[in-house]
């Protein structure tokens, strides 16, 4: 097969969690821009709906299913409406994600809970529900969104608990890379660097410096430049690779 077909999603169906915003907005699209159709996740109803009129535009199939997965229930509620929509999943992009910026010694129980609920707890629960899926099935591609604050902590905020999943999500991918990879299903992870999104206030003053002008390539990113690093880890472009960690950061953890 020519190299770039690898990269098709033709014929594939996408779960992209947290496609309402940001990079998960840009992910569902290029899912679709590389010819898959995507279930688009999120739990604001109305953003959800523009990301499917933006799919279909595209002319590939959408479906919307919205849930807070920070609730076990509403995880199995998301996978199996998905499942029952599309006939079968594909690929999974875990990328809904939440920070909170706090030092260490102001961090609540709540707000520990709400970071690592959201970017790791029901990260796990999500690759549980879809993974027994896949298993079943012997084929599938799980995509984790982690991030350089799992591998190195960023100046000048305090992100104990987002720092904390992060690394956590890094080291759950190759965990269940390597369980999953005899039954066929691959389990990667991209961790993007500074991208302009609500989450990373990129243009504020105080973080340019740290964030943008002591980075290699002295800039941050709109999430179209992470898209095909996932495009890619889904497709059978990538079919050898099972538990890397993908760092689309512009070469901020050189240094
Ligand atoms: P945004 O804040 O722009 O978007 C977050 C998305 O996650 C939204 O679609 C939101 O849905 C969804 N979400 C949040 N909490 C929940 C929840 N409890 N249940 C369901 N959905 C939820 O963030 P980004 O696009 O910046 O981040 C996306 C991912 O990329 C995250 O995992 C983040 O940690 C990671 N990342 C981001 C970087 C950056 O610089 N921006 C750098 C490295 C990693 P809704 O709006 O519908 O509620």
């Amino acid at each position: 097969m020519p190299v770039l077909d690898t990269f098709s999603l033709a014929g594939r169906t996408a779960l992209v969690t947290g496609a309402t915003r940001g990079l998960g907005r840009a992910f569902a699209r290029a899912v679709a821009e590389a010819g898959g159709d995507v279930v688009v996740h999120g739990r604001d109803a109305s953003a959800a709906q523009e990301v499917k009129g933006e799919i279909e535009a595209l002319g590939r199939t959408a479906h919307v299913v919205l849930g807070d997965l920070t609730e076990r229930a509403a995880v199995e509620d998301v996978v199996a409406r998905a499942v029952e929509a599309t006939g079968g999943l594909d690929v999974l992009v875990n990328n809904a994600g939440a920070c909170i910026h706090r030092p260490a010694l102001e961090v609540t129980d709540e707000e520990w809970s709400h970071v690592i609920d959201t970017n790791l707890t029901a990260l796990w629960r999500m690759s549980q529900a879809v993974g027994a899926h896949m298993v079943e099935r012997g084929r599938g591609a799980i995509v984790n969104i982690g991030s350089i604050s799992g591998m190195i902590v960023n100046r000048p905020q305090m992100q104990p608990a987002y720092n904390a999943s992060k690394a956590a999500v890094h080291q759950l991918t190759k965990s269940l890379a390597a369980e999953w990879a005899p039954a066929g299903v691959r389990v990667n992870a991209v961790a993007p660097g500074y991208i302009k999104t609500d989450m990373s206030p990129v243009d504020e003053p105080q973080y340019r410096r740290q964030w943008i002008e002591d980075s290699a390539q002295q800039r941050y990113a709109m999430p179209e430049e992470v898209s095909p690093a996932v495009v890619f880890l889904a497709s059978d472009a990538a079919s050898f690779m099972s538990g890397t960690v993908l760092v689309v950061d512009g070469g901020y953890t050189l240094f």
